[in-house]
């Protein structure tokens, strides 16, 4: 199946791989340091080592060594979904792997006073903001941890038990309650983002969790004014309302998700408390689902099973059909954490 470019090769989920460079962590374990991953970024392979005998090689769309640099990642895993979503179709962007290895880097770093550090969600919103028409165009948004299912609002954190709601005839996915924040510039965005941060901490520290339990998610709405004619019979970019058939603009509504999801990493069940059990049930029950759908959209299936969990019920209408979406799956050097690596490894293979 071709999509809205004719390009069937954009149909199923774009997946890159991010290797973190060595930390004082990794290096703390002296001149044994063990690196398990080796990259080949001209033919966009990754080396698993798994023994001294034996490796297996893995394809992906790109691979990002550890000199990688914020703008490059951008550009390869998120500028596609971002200019899609200009065009008035729905992303989604997200960042999968164990806890430190890059996830929140990735996605999340704001890069305030160093533009070169800056992660996906603050170029994506940079780049929309300088596509915009501010007198006819609006960019808004939310963002929302996952906890336990349950949706919390970060720019309301009074807010800690949003619905999700599906509407019955165009499948439109929202969140009502859910604040959504009107943006004009990036200082504006820096202020939010920072809150947001600001109160996903408050959050864990009161239940006495680490977010890296927590899904965290950023969602832009954007809604515009195109000049674009379009032929009547021709299929409209999703939401797009044809006010006045043939002369007029069209409103085009779209949204980007972009998710920092929760640490991929088997939580120990054994001897953890009963709160750690419900955590490692509902991370594992989100992860696994969004591997089903993941898999789904790969194997090209008329039905993406996202009904499983509320992670992928808030994916639904930026997933499959003529959404855009993006994998970064992110894994550190050392061989210490080789079963973890492989595993994140086989996650991104099978999205492709
Ligand atoms: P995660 O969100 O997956 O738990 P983080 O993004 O918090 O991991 O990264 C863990 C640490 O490694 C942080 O100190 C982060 O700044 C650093 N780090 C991660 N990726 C990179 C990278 N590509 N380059 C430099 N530092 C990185
Ligand atoms: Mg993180």
């Amino acid at each position: 199946a071709a999509d809205h470019d004719g390009n069937s090769d954009l149909c199923r989920v774009r997946v890159a791989v991010r290797l973190r460079p060595k930390n004082a962590h990794d290096l703390a374990h002296g001149a044994d340091f063990d690196c398990c991953v080796e990259l080949q970024p001209e033919c966009k392979k990754l080396k698993l080592k798994k023994n001294n005998w034996s490796c297996e090689t893995y394809k992906f769309d790109e691979v990002f060594s550890e000199n990688a640099s914020q703008k490059r990642v951008y550009e390869v895993v998120a500028k596609p979904v971002v200019e899609s979503v200009l065009e008035g179709y729905n992303g989604t962007v997200m960042a999968y792997g164990q806890t430190g290895t890059g996830k929140t880097y990735t996605v999340g770093r704001l890069g305030k006073d160093d533009p070169s550090e800056r992660g996906i969600m603050v170029r994506a919103l940079e780049h929309i903001l300088s596509c915009m028409s501010l007198e006819t165009d609006t960019v808004a948004i939310s963002f929302l941890q996952l906890y336990l299912e349950y949706v919390q609002d970060l720019l309301a954190p009074e807010k800690i038990n949003i619905p999700i709601v599906e509407d019955p005839k165009t499948g439109e996915v929202s969140l009502p309650g859910a604040a959504i924040v009107e943006i004009k510039d990036l200082e504006h965005v820096f202020q939010l983002l920072q809150i947001g941060e600001m109160n996903r901490h408050a959050a864990n520290t009161k239940m006495n969790t680490e977010s890296s339990r927590s899904h965290a998610i950023l969602i832009i709405h954007i809604q515009r004014s195109s000049r674009t004619k379009y032929e009547s019979g021709t299929s409209l970019p999703n939401g797009a309302e044809n006010m006045f058939p043939n002369n007029f603009p069209l409103i085009l509504k779209s949204k980007l998700l972009i998710v920092d999801l929760a640490g991929s990493e088997r939580i120990n069940k054994s001897g953890s408390e009963g709160h750690m059990i419900e955590e490692a049930k509902f991370i594992n029950l989100s992860l696994t689902s969004l591997g089903k759908c993941i898999n789904a959209l790969a194997e090209n299936s008329p039905h993406i099973p996202t009904r499983d969990s509320k992670l992928t019920r808030i994916l639904r209408d930026s997933f499959g059909g003529t959404a855009r979406t993006s994998l970064v799956v992110t894994v550190g050097p050392s061989a210490r954490h080789l079963s973890e690596t492989s595993s994140t490894i086989m996650f991104g293979q099978r999205a492709m």
